[in-house]
């Protein structure tokens, strides 16, 4: 490890690597608490040559690398685990925009762009790069597409693979491999990109990316909706979607607990609901022309859905800034977890039409494990993505396991996934041991094996070990 470190130096020099004594806890301290861990180095490089550089040298001494964006992961995908030093390779230095061409509405950026930077630079030029969500300020566009990160706009636009028109990556033994297409169509074989989005580090380091772009929204309609059961939610979108021709762009639940508890996460905000309904979701609509009424559409829409009892109120947010509190109440989900202490959490997606009965379900089996436990959760309603979590009284960790099943057994049932946008990392590596088709595991070590034969890239994490 130290030869690798000293040749190191050659490659990025020495102001670039974290090593030693060298304070890098922001590197090796995850957003997770439990996911706190210690690197043996980190590298800073500056360009996709060095990155390469450093990839072909890590090869030779066989060090394991772990990419890093802006560390915002959930599942513990850049742990840098003491019992096996690894060196991070941190693509924080690696931010710049490199063009956008509004024309052809594509913007190229290298991997460490920090998304809410991208979507500035999209904004002036009156167009939009969709993909948000709560860590925009940290989270960085190669850490988005290595997780295929999705968000609140994903009904709308799609997840960061829908987002992506090509990469550049540098493989494990530092070769550095051109997809960096801005083709719409491009049918010459295997679409590699799609390999590398998803493969949380353990394929290759993508250092660029070609991003699609949409035309800027410039009239918002935002709602929070109070709703007795959520059996009729998924028509209520089919309808907003219908009225004002696809403009939905999000669409998210919130229960009763979750809503109850607000005021204590946001002392300065009043309840929306009083008293406060079983369910709340916000609903957001945006168009592309100004003027375009979509207010008063949104307002006829949700007066005949309260006339049909399909809603039981609705309150539209009048400007902008009620427009941000509304989604401040969405975004505050670590806040009001953290009020009850541990919960036990899940990332899962299921069809359209499922969530109602999966939310009845989960519930019944798990009080059968756990009388005590309780639900709490919000959900990407409208592409059917629920992070399920459950309250964790001193009594249910000895039932965690049996509970993560019985969740899991449940979404298997109802044809769902049980990872739908945070990917496995290390938290749900033996989840894929046990839950992912075979054949399809054992497609993914082979191409592990050939990308990676040395297995420096991110080990332990996404694939269960080989058979
Ligand atoms: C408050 C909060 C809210 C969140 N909300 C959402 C949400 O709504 N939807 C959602 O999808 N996620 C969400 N996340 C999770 C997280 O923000 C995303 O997974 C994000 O895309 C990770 O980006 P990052 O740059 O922080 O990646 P990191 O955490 O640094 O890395 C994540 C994975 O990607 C790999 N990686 C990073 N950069 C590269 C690269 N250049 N090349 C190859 N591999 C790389 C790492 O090795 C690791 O496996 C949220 C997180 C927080 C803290």
């Amino acid at each position: 490890m130290d030869a690798f470190i000293t040749a190191l130096t050659a490659v990025v020099g020495p102001r670039y690597i974290l090593s030693g004594d060298a304070p890098r806890d922001s590197y090796d301290h995850g957003w997770l608490p439990q996911y706190h861990g210690r690197s043996h180095a980190v590298v800073r490089p500056g360009s996709t040559d060095e990155v390469a550089g450093v990839l072909a040298l890590a090869n030779d001494h066989t060090v394991p690398i772990i990419p890093m964006g802006g560390n915002t992961g959930l599942t513990g995908a850049t742990f840098p685990d003491p019992q096996t030093p690894a060196v991070i390779l941190s693509l924080d230095r690696m931010d710049k925009i490199l063009e956008i061409k509004p024309e052809a509405q594509v913007m190229r950026v290298q991997a460490g762009a920090i998304l809410d930077t991208v979507r500035a630079a999209a904004d002036e030029h009156n167009l939009t790069f969709p993909l948000v969500f709560g860590a925009r300020g940290s989270c960085r566009i190669g850490g988005n597409l290595a997780t295929n990160a999705g968000g609140s706009n994903v009904l709308r636009y799609g997840n960061a693979r829908d987002l992506c028109l090509g990469l550049t990556v540098v493989l494990a033994d530092g070769r550095v491999m051109d997809l960096n297409s801005e083709l719409r169509k491009d049918n010459t074989g295997y679409d590699l990109k799609h390999l590398f989005i998803g493969s949380e580090g353990t394929l290759g380091v993508i250092t660029e990316a070609i991003l699609r772009l949409a035309p800027k929204p410039r009239d918002f309609a935002t709602a929070m909706i109070a709703m007795d059961d959520i059996d009729a939610a998924l028509s209520l979108l089919n309808r907003l979607n219908r009225a004002s021709g696809g403009a939905v762009e999000a669409f998210e639940l919130m229960p009763q607990n979750y809503c109850a508890l607000l005021p204590r996460a946001l002392p300065a905000l009043r309840p929306v609901f009083t008293p406060v309904p079983a369910f709340t979701i916000l609903v957001e609509l945006a168009m592309t022309r100004e003027n375009d009424d979509l207010l008063s559409l949104l307002e006829e829409e949700l007066a005949q859905a309260i006339e049909q009892e399909q809603v039981s109120d609705a309150v539209i947010a009048q400007n902008e800034s009620q427009r941000a509190e509304m989604w401040q109440r969405r975004e505050s989900t670590f806040e009001v977890a953290d009020l009850r202490g541990a919960t036990l959490d899940t990332d899962i997606a299921l069809p359209l039409d499922k969530v109602a009965e999966f939310l009845q379900r989960a519930e019944h089996d798990t009080r059968h494990i756990s009388p005590q436990v309780e639900p709490i959760y919000v959900a990407h309603l409208g592409d059917g993505n629920v992070h399920y979590s459950l309250w964790n009284p001193p009594e249910m960790s000895k039932d965690r396991e049996a509970l993560v099943e019985a969740i899991e057994d449940l979404v298997a049932d109802l044809g769902g996934s049980f990872s739908a946008e945070h990917g496995i990392g290390l938290m749900k590596r033996s989840t894929m041991a046990r839950r992912k088709d075979p054949i399809a595991l054992e497609v993914m070590h082979g191409l592990k094996r050939q990308l990676d034969p040395k297995g420096i890239m991110n080990p332990g994490k996404l694939l269960p070990d080989a058979p």
